[in-house]
């Protein structure tokens, strides 16, 4: 956990206990979590945890930019590691992480195009929604490892 003590140093905060192992459970593969499951699967490790600390602390992480919020329609958010642009294929509650630096090159170009440079863009957000066939391997390009 010493990676994640140094990122929390260099963003100036306390490396507690939650802190510690809320992005340690952000880091497992498929690391798109609510804060409700989060406190599930964590309170037993840290008898005291709250709900309310657990909220408070992802907020804390993705206010320094650590961490990134997924809001869905009719869903509750759900937090993982901040890493740059990449798209969610969304198929209920699971998100799967595509990486594409081309579509999102492609779509600051258009952008460009349509309404020149008045418009700086700060983060894109692409969901693409629907659901797995049967019998297929869906492809994922996860990066597990954020640390
Ligand atoms: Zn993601």
């Amino acid at each position: 956990m010493d990676s994640i003590k140094e990122i929390l140093q260099s963003k100036k905060l306390k490396a507690s206990s939650a802190r510690l192992l809320l992005l340690k459970k952000l880091s497992e593969p498929q690391g798109h979590y609510s804060a409700e499951d989060l406190f599930q699967s964590l309170k037993d490790t840290l008898p005291g945890l709250s709900l309310a600390t657990v909220y408070k602390n992802l907020e804390d992480l993705r206010s320094a930019g650590i961490l990134r919020m997924v809001a869905l329609p009719d869903q509750v958010r759900q937090y993982e590691w901040e890493r740059g642009d990449h798209l969610h294929l969304v198929e209920g509650k699971l998100l799967t992480d595509l990486e594409d630096s081309d579509l999102f090159e492609e779509i600051k170009n258009l952008i460009a195009q349509k309404i020149g440079s008045g418009f700086e863009i700060e983060n894109i957000d692409v969901q693409v929604f629907g659901r797995k066939k049967p019998n297929q391997v869906i492809y994922q390009q996860l990066k597990s490892k954020h640390i």
